[in-house]
């Protein structure tokens, strides 16, 4: 089953992906987290893509296509996926559905994490981010070590900073961005038919996590 978690930047679909992938048995497809690791790499892709993610703007559409088109059609993502940060446009949304329709695949559901901008900016202003493996951290502070074990051991262990499209200025583009080209793909999701859930994403990772998993029926 493909799943896409749809929300403003910092609703908590980075935190709550891992545990949704566990739950159903299927891996994370994470755009964001290819192009970091795609900078890490220095890869051309990575190159290209690093300036308009610094500032807290999108990455070509063509760019995110290719991606979901690999990720999708590689051995492990055969029985489903969940897509985190996926579909932030209608194009992208248009293109998913091809990819999907190629693949003989179909979408599950769209599920909508709701929460207000001042929250976002409050959480985002307080969250930091394992520079190896990304996961995100809250009540820690810049430069102490990640505790994630598979971080520690797989990659000699990150250090915890602030991402630089969590800085505030880049935090208000986000948004901004995410209400000019993101959110008009739910309306571009309700005219296609698409079973879309909605839950509050405010509250502790279980309650969120419980709301989740009781919306997509698990
Ligand atoms: P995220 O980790 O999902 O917050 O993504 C970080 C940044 O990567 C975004 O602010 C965009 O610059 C870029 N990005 C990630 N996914 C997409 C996408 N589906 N479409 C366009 N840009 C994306």
């Amino acid at each position: 089953m493909v799943i896409v978690l749809f929300g403003k930047p910092g609703a908590g679909k980075g935190t709550q992906a891992p545990r949704l992938a566990a739950a159903l048995g299927v891996p994370i497809l994470a755009t964001g987290e290819a192009l970091r690791a795609a900078i890490r790499e220095g890869t051309p892709m990575g190159l290209a893509a690093k300036a308009f993610m610094d500032k807290g703007e999108l990455v070509a559409d063509d760019v995110i296509l290719g991606i979901i088109k690999d990720t999708l059609s590689s051995a492990p993502y055969a029985n489903g996926a969940i897509l985190d940060g996926v579909v932030r446009t209608v194009p992208q949304a248009e293109g998913l559905q091809r990819v999907l329709g190629d693949l003989d695949r179909r979408l599950g559901a769209v599920l909508v994490f709701d929460i207000a901008d001042s929250e976002i900016v409050q959480r985002v202003s307080g969250r930091l981010t394992c520079d190896k493996c990304s996961a995100p951290f809250t009540g820690r502070t810049p430069g102490e070590s990640c505790d994630v074990a598979g971080c520690q051991s797989g990659l000699g262990g990150g250090t915890l900073m602030r991402r630089k499209d969590d800085e505030p200025a880049a935090v208000q583009t986000r948004l901004d961005v995410y209400k000019e080209k993101t959110a008009p793909v739910l309306q571009w999701y309700e005219r296609h038919g698409a079973r879309i859930a909605t839950i509050d994403a405010v509250g502790s990772m279980d309650e969120v996590t419980n709301r989740a998993k009781h919306a997509l029926g698990l």
